[in-house]
């Protein structure tokens, strides 16, 4: 299988160098040139569990990868998670359920693409006989994934950028307390964008990218869209086979990233009836899909700080798609939106795709509503997908991260603080972090002398 971009100006590639190259050269992203269809595949991979889909999902398109070998890359992959489910569906009520995407080492469903990612690129460096420095800024989640995808491998190393005193205190210890002499958690002074301002800049050096080999670790990865694919599909071959047709899966969204995977397995062949895309006070997506106007707006921190996002990176993918797989038409857009800040769509199909929005006021609410009726207890990204949820079809709802890493949100919603042993165990390990500067000068000199 080759991949194209959906900007069409660069040359396709296979699977290994799409995903070691990220970012297309021409600013596009990378699809696979065609769709497969799976829908004669369901049946066989009844019961199959999570590692063997996967394999099978994933062989499809990463076709210059020996078989074995991937096998024993995903094996890897979904190794270190603690639910024998990997990815459990909880039922709560007639036609609701849970699909808990948070039982992998960070606790977040990151965990899902960046697991795989890390084993891949180690895989890649074995083979080519190359280190690779793996660079990114993070407000939070991602960069203690990606930390965890790539802790004590060899042959890498990875530098997490993130804002000292702004991301959470668990998720800084997920970072700077992994022991790990490849890992460097990395705390600026400065706010999250001026950590992706000097990030932008060290990228912008091609000399340095190029001596030292850095890759980045962004939201637009090929692998991080395929691996999220197989969740979707692992929970609807859970369903009974009578809810199957209707099912409705309710995702919370940032960068749309999480329901674009959804979309694409539906286009590969597996009835899925809908998608909800459940926005919080960062509301561009519902804007989007209520209005048919994109427009990017002012990001407000709220209480779901993952999805704190204004302009979502992955929704190119799906305007490929809808501008009828036209690179020349998504140019034109995408060109549009960056001079203007805002593009028309016309009406999306809204049997197939809905969207809900949440404040902060709502989301404590829910948090409190869910766990009187149904005993459960959500964090505050999983508590934006129960709003106004289809009562005409079996709803799905993803939840993106346990509980116990918003322990404060929580306690002021039920009066009960969450806990999980891997936090617990975190609490008493020593915080390395090396504090710097956000300026391009002081962060290549501090990745020049530690760079594998
Ligand atoms: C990253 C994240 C999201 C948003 O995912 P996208 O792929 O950006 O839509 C939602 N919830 C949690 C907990 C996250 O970490």
């Amino acid at each position: 299988m080759r991949f194209i971009s959906t900007r069409g100006e660069t040359p396709a590639l296979g699977f290994s160098e799409a995903v070691a190259t990220g970012l297309a050269p021409d600013g596009g992203l990378y699809l696979p040139e065609r769709m497969p269809d799976f829908s004669g595949d369901l049946r066989r991979w009844e019961g199959m569990d999570y590692a063997s889909l996967c394999f099978e999902f994933m062989r499809v398109f990463a076709t210059d990868i020996p078989e074995d070998t991937l096998r024993r890359l995903v094996a890897a992959s979904y190794s270190r998670f603690t639910d024998p489910a990997i990815a459990p569906l909880r039922p709560l009520a007639q036609g609701l359920y849970v699909l808990e995407l948070w039982h992998g080492p960070t606790l977040a469903f990151k965990d899902f693409a960046l697991q795989l990612l890390g084993n891949l690129y180690a895989h890649q460096c074995a083979t080519r006989r190359e280190s690779i420095n793996v660079l990114g800024a993070t407000s939070g989640d991602t960069g203690a994934a990606a930390i965890h995808g790539l802790i004590g491998r060899p042959g890498t190393a990875i530098f997490i950028l993130y804002p000292d005193g702004r991301v959470s205190p668990l998720q800084e210890r997920q970072m700077a307390c992994t022991g790990a002499d490849n890992v460097f958690a990395v705390a600026i002074d400065g706010t999250f964008d001026d950590a992706q301002a000097a990030l932008k800049e060290v990228f912008a050096d091609q000399g340095f990218r190029t001596r030292l080999r850095l890759s980045a670790v962004n939201s637009i990865n090929l692998a991080r869209v395929l691996a999220q694919c197989v969740y979707y599909l692992h929970a609807w071959l859970r369903l009974p086979e009578t809810e199957r047709g209707n099912v409705e899966f309710v995702v919370p969204t940032g960068n749309f990233g999480n329901v674009l995977a959804g979309w694409m397995l539906q286009r590969m062949g597996v009835p899925i009836r809908g998608f909800r895309v459940a926005t919080n006070q960062n509301d561009i997506l519902y804007r989007l899909f209520t209005t048919g106007e994109y427009r990017v707006g002012e990001v407000r921190p709220s209480l779901a700080p993952s999805m704190d996002i204004q302009v979502a990176s992955n929704f190119e993918r799906f305007l490929y798609f809808s501008e009828g797989r036209d690179p020349a038409r998504v140019r034109a857009v995408m060109a549009e939106f960056k001079r203007t800040g805002a593009c028309r769509f016309p009406r999306f199909d809204r049997d197939i795709f809905s969207a809900s929005r949440t404040d902060d006021r709502e989301i404590a609410e829910i948090i409190a509503r869910v766990h009187r009726q149904h005993g459960y207890v959500a964090d505050p990204h999983t508590a934006c997908g129960f709003k106004d949820l289809n009562p005409d079809r079996v709803n799905v709802v993803l939840s993106t991260a346990s509980p116990a890493k918003f322990p404060d949100t929580i306690r002021s919603a039920i009066g009960v603080e969450p806990t999980h042993p891997s936090l617990e165990a975190l609490k008493s390990r020593p915080i390395v972090k090396h504090r710097l500067h956000a300026t391009p000068d002081t962060i290549r000199a501090f990745i020049d002398a530690r760079a594998v």
